[in-house]
């Protein structure tokens, strides 16, 4: 199970459509069974959607490391960073 506190990526599944699977930071604030957890994530302000918060509650998300929409991530798991790497 991932620790409590671990940064991780969450997929954007939301917003205006040009930012839909783009990744934001998260941190896992509670573990759920079978990878799922709960986050708060931090996203880019306005550039994600007026109508969304910058520091937002995801109640309960799936892990995964094929970046579908609305999952997450660890950061060595994703594939935009390998991309700049
Ligand atoms: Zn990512």
């Amino acid at each position: 199970m991932t620790p409590i506190g671990t940064m991780v990526h969450y997929v954007l599944p939301d917003g205006p459509e040009r930012v839909h699977g783009q990744c934001r930071p998260g941190i896992l604030v509670h573990p759920l069974p079978h990878d799922f957890a709960t986050l708060v994530v931090f996203r880019n302000g306005p550039m994600d959607g007026a109508d969304h918060p910058v520091v937002e509650w995801i109640a309960t998300t799936e892990h995964s490391p094929r970046h579908e929409f609305g999952t997450w991530h660890l950061l060595d798991e994703c594939a935009h960073e390998r991309a700049d790497a």
